[in-house]
């Protein structure tokens, strides 16, 4: 069978949505006829059945004996002529004899398997019974292969429709509940992703193809690249699956496949395959697979990643490992078609700015417009102004940057974009503590003073939002641990006092705050 036609694999889900596939030559049954089940999950096909019993015959055996005893397998040591207990135990005789545990020793076959003088049960030498049951054990660290049956066409329906497409203002709106400032990315991505599964779903309309809109995003750490690509995909309920460049490297070397991506995209759909194919796969830290320069080695983990994503960035049929990150004889394969699949990859660039700015001073320098040398030396943002020759000379191969067509940068956190942060989003971080107090019946509020100096600190530590988290667990944990000691305490106040280490914070006992409150 061609491995596209496995859709989907899941051991707990109804049976009679699913096919049995031959463990053999792994067709399903509705390519290879009726399955023979040899134990549990595993069946055999028929064809397959019926070749190993003409390889057997060649050989010489006695197939009839054989299926009386239910199996057999090579005898490695000739010398000791063992039979198996029912139970697969086995059980030895000084002269030979077999003693089972019931079912072998007694019963219609059991004098015609040994010979008065204690001989192997049957003619040919080094072979032994074993038990089914045990093989069983041996399996049971492979997954049952039963893929489900393919739908019918007429009910295809395609994974996203057109008319549920939200418009990009629509999606801008919604990321905007979440995510603070980055108003051009959001932009951006609101009408790349808008076309991109419009793209998806004219796809057997017309004749003409929309481009795809695979992006390349730039941007400080911390800045909220992965938050953002998280919560598009999670509005627009399509699976998502991160990786970072650095753990690839061209195949055959140490490190994951580049096709591995695809993989962990297929595990967030549930190994649906056509869930899989409408996904997002977000690539972070792609400026650590730039070309290395001055190297005379093969660039096993930079530019040869960049080349083997090339073909994946495009669209292409890979075949990828079903519940498992690396190909073995033991997992199933799906064929995975990438041209839906929309790439995101980010990276914060660390050298890119100087790349600019020696390209905005060159521009600047010659004619009557020349500049000072150092003009755009403390500008923050000169990463807006990136331009794919930038990211080339970064690195980047012209034919990968050329499959991401949707370049932009986001804006590196300014004091007052993190104390929104802290406070405003859906499930801002202060909302998260006030509300885990809250359970202990405990009021907590900031002042406005102590958020911006949250924020303040946080700037400090150059790591973007990822700074506030670690500040507030500074602060919070003597809070988190005194509280509870004393039920009477009803509001705790946090100010910028506290966070400076210059005061504690502002307790309220509960009878004054009712007090208060009444007041
Ligand atoms: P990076 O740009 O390095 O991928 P992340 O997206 O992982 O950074 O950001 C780390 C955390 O900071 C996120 O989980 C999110 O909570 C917070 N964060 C970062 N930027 C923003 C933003 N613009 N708005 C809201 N939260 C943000």
């Amino acid at each position: 069978m061609s491995d596209d036609e496995i859709r989907e694999i899941r051991p707990d889900s109804d049976p009679d949505e699913y096919e049995k596939v031959c463990y053999v030559c792994r067709r399903p049954e509705s390519k290879a006829g009726r399955m023979i089940q040899i134990q549990g999950d595993f069946c055999i096909c028929n064809d397959c059945m019926q070749k190993t019993f003409d390889q057997m015959s060649n050989m010489g055996f006695n197939l009839t004996d054989m299926m009386n005893n239910g199996g057999m397998a090579f005898n490695p040591n000739p010398s000791q002529n063992q039979t198996p207990s029912s139970d697969g135990t086995d059980a030895k005789t000084a002269d030979g004899t077999t003693e089972g545990n019931g079912a072998e020793a007694s019963g219609q076959d059991g004098a015609s398997q040994k010979d008065n003088q204690g001989a192997p049960r049957m003619g040919f030498p080094n072979i032994s019974m074993i038990n089914l049951a045990d093989l069983q054990g041996m399996m049971g660290m492979a997954q049952p292969r039963r893929v489900k049956k393919k739908k019918e066409k007429k009910d295809e329906k395609p994974a996203i429709e057109l008319k549920d497409i939200p418009a990009p203002h629509v999606i801008k709106a919604k990321l905007d509940d979440y995510v603070i400032g980055q108003e051009y990315a959001k932009k951006i991505m609101s009408v790349a992703v808008y076309n991109h599964y419009k793209r998806v779903a004219t796809e057997h309309m017309d004749d003409i193809e929309i481009g795809k809109s695979n992006m390349l995003m730039i941007g400080p750490t911390g800045c909220g690249k992965t938050y953002l690509v998280q919560t598009l995909a999670r509005l627009l309920n399509v699976p998502l699956a991160i990786t970072d460049a650095t753990s690839l490297t061209e195949a055959g070397y140490i490190g994951d496949d580049i096709e591995s991506v695809v993989s962990k995209l297929l595990a967030a759909a549930d190994n649906d395959v056509e869930k899989a194919e409408t996904g997002i796969i977000f690539i972070d830290e792609i400026d650590k697979i730039a070309k290395k320069r001055n190297t005379n080695q093969r660039d096993v983990s930079g530019e040869s990643v960049q080349q083997g994503m090339l073909k994946l960035l495009e669209g292409a049929e890979v075949e990828v490992p079903v519940g498992a990150s690396s190909k073995n004889a033991m997992v199933p394969m799906v064929t995975v078609n990438t041209k839906k699949i929309l790439f995101i990859c980010g990276g914060a660039f660390p050298d890119l700015e100087d790349i600019i700015k020696e390209r905005l001073n060159k521009n600047a320098s010659v004619g009557f417009q020349a500049d000072l040398k150092d003009k755009y030396d403390k500008e923050e943002n000169l990463l807006q102004q990136v331009t794919t020759e930038d990211v080339r000379q970064y690195g980047m191969i012209p034919e990968f940057i050329g499959r991401l067509p949707i370049l932009f940068s986001l804006e590196a956190l300014t004091e007052d974009m993190l104390s929104q942060i802290l406070t405003e989003p859906k499930n801002a971080l202060l909302k998260q503590y006030e509300k885990l107090l809250a359970l202990d019946e405990v009021k907590l509020i900031f002042t406005e003073d102590a958020v911006r100096a949250i924020a303040k600190k946080a700037k400090e530590r150059k790591v973007g939002a990822r700074a506030l988290r670690a500040i507030i667990e500074e602060f919070m944990l003597d809070i988190m641990y005194e509280i509870p000691k004393d039920d009477d305490i009803g509001i705790v106040t946090i100010t910028a006092d506290y966070i400076e280490k210059k005061g504690g914070p502002i307790i309220t006992m509960r009878q004054s705050a009712g007090i208060a409150a009444q007041a």
